[in-house]
């Protein structure tokens, strides 16, 4: 049976750590939380006092943490699971961080012979607990042949987008034109019901037509129109504003880096910045419709 260590289970790390459970693995979980390793134990994973411990002769680790500063300083400067670690290890951090984070992992990894891969992933907790999750990867072929059995336990579409940190920046492309054309949605839907219309007509009309986009089709923002999404249940669960404002900070910084222009990934930061700051931080992105609609009278 493979072997698995799993580091940070919060969240997201929680679901997908239970889904290489179901799947054969043999996985020790680790994390600064005693709550989250005791709900890793009821899932069916071995528990480890460090980092350090749970790695221990292991095939592969996989890593689900906040921040880049917390995952260098898991892998290569705090903890340091790279000098502790058996060369046939293969590393598989899927958190969401800057690629020049897990460029430096992965180049500290190959300097001691070991095989690692960025696969931050596209779908929020409950796709983490279904295991139909999204992994965008980066890193060498070689490394992300050695990392499908894992991905293929907690994920449903499992890409390559290049060498290291490259799955990072697909994933802050696709968050960055996520969050511009939630915004563009709410402002359509807004424009027609304050002239008349009906959401789900218009709804359905624009998801016929060339407005059509996943925003509106599978994640409509006006409350009403679709069951089982957030905005069904007043915005709570779903992805956060915070959650999305770290993406497009993210994206942003990588935008600075290579001078591309962003204009629409800025205005975005700058709406979602305002309507966090307007007590919704932690509800549902979609509910920055709540900037369009509000009362005209
Ligand atoms: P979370 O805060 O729920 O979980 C993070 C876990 O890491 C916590 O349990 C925490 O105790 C643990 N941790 C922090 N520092 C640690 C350390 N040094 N050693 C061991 N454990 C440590 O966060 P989350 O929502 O699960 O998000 C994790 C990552 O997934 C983030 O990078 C986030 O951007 C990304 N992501 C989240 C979502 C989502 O919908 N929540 C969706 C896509 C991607």
């Amino acid at each position: 049976m493979a072997t698995v260590a799993f580091i940070g289970l919060g969240n997201m790390g929680g679901g997908m750590a239970a889904n290489l459970v179901k799947a054969g693995f043999d996985v020790t979980a680790f994390d600064l939380s005693t709550v989250a390793l005791s709900a890793a134990r009821d899932a069916g994973c071995k528990s480890a006092a460090t980092a350090v411990q749970a790695i221990e002769g292991v095939d592969f680790v996989v890593s689900m943490l906040p921040s880049g500063r917390i995952v260098e300083g898991i892998y290569i400067d705090g903890d340091k699971l790279l000098d502790a670690m058996a060369t046939h290890t293969v590393v598989i951090d899927c958190s969401t961080v800057a690629a020049e984070n897990s460029q430096r992992v992965a180049a500290a990894a190959t300097a001691r012979g070991i095989r690692a891969i960025d696969a931050p992933v596209s779908g929020g907790v409950a796709a983490a607990a279904a295991g139909t999750l999204s992994f965008m990867c980066g890193g060498s072929e070689e490394a992300f042949a050695a990392a499908q059995p894992v991905l293929e336990a907690m994920g449903a579409n499992i890409f390559r987008a290049g060498d290291a940190g490259a799955g990072q920046t697909a994933k802050i492309c696709n968050n960055m034109l996520l969050a511009v054309h939630m915004i563009g949605t709410c402002e359509a839907l807004q424009l027609g019901v304050d002239n008349g219309l009906d959401p789900a007509v218009l709804s359905e009309i624009m998801g016929k037509s060339s407005g059509g986009n996943w925003s509106l089709e599978k994640y409509n923002p006006y409350p009403g129109v679709m069951d089982g999404v957030p905005a069904s249940r007043d915005y709570e669960g779903g992805f956060m504003n915070l959650l999305m404002l770290k993406d497009l900070g993210l994206a942003l910084d990588a935008a600075g880096l290579s001078q591309s222009s962003v204009p629409m990934g800025s205005l975005a930061r700058s709406l979602y910045t305002m309507h966090a700051g307007n007590g919704n931080a932690k509800k549902d992105f979609s509910g920055i419709l709540e900037l369009f609609s509000t009362d005209k009278e």
